[in-house]
């Protein structure tokens, strides 16, 4: 088993030797991240979280989180396809059968099967799911109205993890893991992507109907209850440690252009410098709450205020350093002659996708009120 020194010090080489280099033609293009993940994959790391059992890495949470942030620095949109890999996952590698560790896990951790997420719907705002998966006589599932509004790695991914309802009348939701190749349903991708920032995210509107077998099913009908319980964290953390990494990158190309202009600290203006401090003290309070958050998943303490207060941290500090970083990096950076812009971009992303911080800010709020 490969310890986390050696999984970081790995993760690290891929991201300063393939994802940093391409990052600005991905973005630039909207191409998939393929040489980078497929890397990845060769590495071991789309095992990451698996048990080394699977042959899987086996690494914990806060291992996960560094890998993550990582990447992010480099490439934000290979690392956003990464966690999101990895969440589609997640509900799996906890619970599967047998017969499903060797049609999912040992693939994963080999390298050859990928995974997107399936679970948001067009219009119903966070959590409200449509789709319907009704269980046939012979224990498989007949999808009707899957149709989710953007999936990352929609072309690539091999699996998907699919949100759906048993029955129209419930609000309880089954988790499925669907082969794309699963004989008997047809699996279509609607468009093609060009966001403003995590441009090489492929994030595609998709829909999936026919049939798919018994083995795609998590735990139990209605089981999502269960599984957001340990599953809802890891979404939180995976997602923060993206936004750290931007703006671990905006920071550094920040710092990196003010240092190109000016001969030595003494001669860049009070003002300049404050900015600098003040971002410095976002970052690291955001990466210190994060790695906290992480580590009580890891030690069996998990403290989901915490985890939601580390993914709007990491959102806002993402938008705030680079803003900051456009700001100080001036006309240069406005015309792209560095990739403030582009860590700019993707931190909007932050804004947009789910958890969405206005819903989390809410949740917070609530549950504070209930138990401080
Ligand atoms: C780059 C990118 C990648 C993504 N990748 C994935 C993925 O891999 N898998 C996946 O499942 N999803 C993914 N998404 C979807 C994402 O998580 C959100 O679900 C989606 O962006 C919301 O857009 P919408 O137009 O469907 O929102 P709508 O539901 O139409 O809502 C529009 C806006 O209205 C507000 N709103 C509406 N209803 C509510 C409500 N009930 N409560 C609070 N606010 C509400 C929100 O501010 C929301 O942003 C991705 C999105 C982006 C931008």
């Amino acid at each position: 088993m490969r310890d986390s020194i050696d999984i970081l010090k790995s993760a690290g080489a891929i991201a300063e030797s393939v994802l940093a280099p391409s990052a600005e033609e991905i973005d630039r293009l909207a191409t998939y991240p393929t040489d980078g993940l497929t890397l990845l994959g060769e590495q071991g790391f789309w095992g990451l979280t698996i048990a080394p059992e699977f042959g899987g890495l086996g690494a914990n949470l806060l291992t996960t989180t560094q890998v993550i942030e990582k990447l992010a620095e480099a490439c934000p949109s290979t690392a956003m396809c990464f966690k999101m890999h990895l969440e589609a996952i997640n509900p799996m590698k906890e619970l599967a059968t047998k017969e499903q560790a060797d049609l999912f896990l040992r693939p994963i951790a080999e390298g050859t099967l990928f995974a997107g997420v399936a679970a948001n719907e067009p219009g119903r705002g966070p959590g409200n799911i449509a789709s319907l998966a009704i269980q046939g006589q012979a224990g498989n599932f007949l999808l009707e109205n899957c149709h989710k509004s953007f999936v990352t790695s929609a072309h690539f991914a091999n699996i998907f993890s699919l949100l759906a309802k048993h029955d129209p009348e419930t609000s309880d939701i089954t988790s499925f893991l669907v082969n794309r190749e699963t004989p008997d349903c047809l699996v279509t991708v609607e468009n093609t992507w060009s966001g403003l920032g995590m441009r090489g995210n492929d994030s595609c509107a998709m829909t999936f109907s026919g049939s798919i077998p018994k083995s795609s099913l998590i735990d139990k009908v209605g089981g999502w209850r269960d599984i957001r319980s340990f599953h809802v964290p890891f979404v939180f953390i995976t997602y923060a440690a993206v936004y750290l990494g931007i703006a671990n990158g905006a920071f550094r190309h920040m710092i990196q252009g003010i240092r190109a202009r000016h001969n030595s600290p003494s001669n860049v203006s009070e003002v300049v410098r404050r900015h600098i401090g003040e971002s410095r003290v976002m970052l690291e309070a955001t990466r210190s709450l994060l790695y906290r958050s992480a580590s009580k998943v890891d030690e069996g303490l998990s403290d989901l205020s915490l985890c939601m207060a580390s993914s709007v941290s990491a959102d806002e500090t993402a938008l705030k350093v680079a803003d900051t970083a456009m700001l100080l990096g001036g006309g240069g950076s406005y015309a792209k002659h560095t990739p403030v812009e582009r860590y700019l971009r993707d931190a909007y992303a932050g804004r947009i996708m789910v958890p969405q911080d206005e819903q989390t800010k809410l949740n917070l709020g609530t549950s504070s009120l209930d138990t401080v």
